[in-house]
């Protein structure tokens, strides 16, 4: 567990550590929990959230198999953005508009439907939703369609933080490889619920001028002011 910002704890687990689970400490106590990671990461993120104070609520950043995958067995109330509350209450691992096809690396192209089942922790019901402007734990929460239709960020401007769950991927989905440091990218179209509109959401991200980008996976970015990096990144694919 690392402390990333002031009252902002990451676990990361599973696969090389690469899955992200955000806690965020309330002012009144307890914490929220900022996207679910995977199943396999239910039990330790169970202790995180108890070591915190407890656990109120789990937001979800997007319905993903690898982010939803501890939110059922949380024993918290689950959130999210209006626009993930279908596929997150269904219980298949594959979003209806992914295209696996695309993934350039034949054996990745395979390997992802048996991934993705294994992370999965199911159908979860959701409790209530969110949308842009409602306040989350001291942050703001930013709608970022694209790489799903409700995919949702949350944005505290007085130490610049954002928690972006899949907004850009610090990590090669196609080659299930890390990025070199420093480097973000759009994640791949063939997760895309709409590609065009994940990269301006990337964009959406680099105006906010942020100093620490915690994604869904790997390390968060960090940096003066890390616009130019998102706006490169939303440049290119
Ligand atoms: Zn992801």
């Amino acid at each position: 567990m690392e402390r990333v910002a002031d009252g902002v704890w990451l676990l990361r687990g599973d696969l090389r550590k690469s899955m992200n689970i955000y806690f965020i400490e309330q002012e009144g106590g307890g914490v929220v929990q900022f996207d679910a990671g995977t199943k396999a990461m239910t039990k330790k993120a169970r202790a995180v959230a108890d070591g915190l104070g407890g656990l109120e609520r789990v937001v979800l950043g997007h319905a993903d198999a690898d982010h939803r995958g501890t939110a059922p067995s949380m024993g918290a109330p689950v959130h999210c953005h209006a626009g993930e509350v279908a596929d997150a209450e269904k219980d298949t691992s594959i979003r209806p508009y992914w295209d696996l096809s695309q993934l350039p690396v034949a054996p990745v192209r395979w390997i992802y439907p048996f991934l993705l089942r294994r992370w999965d922790g199911g159908a979860v019901k959701i409790a209530g939703t969110l949308a842009e402007g409602d306040e989350v734990a001291g942050f703001r929460v930013v709608h970022f369609p694209g790489h799903a239709p409700g995919l949702i960020g949350l944005w505290r401007e007085r130490d610049r933080v954002a928690l972006v769950s899949d907004v850009v991927y610090c990590v090669d989905s196609a080659r299930l490889k890390p990025l070199p440091e420093g480097e973000v990218s759009v994640p791949h179209p063939a997760w895309a619920w709409d590609h065009a509109q994940a990269k301006q959401s990337v964009r959406k991200l680099a105006a906010l001028e942020p100093k620490l980008v915690g994604a869904g996976h790997a390390e968060p970015l960090r940096g003066e002011n890390l616009r130019p990096a998102l706006e490169a990144a939303a440049e290119k694919h």
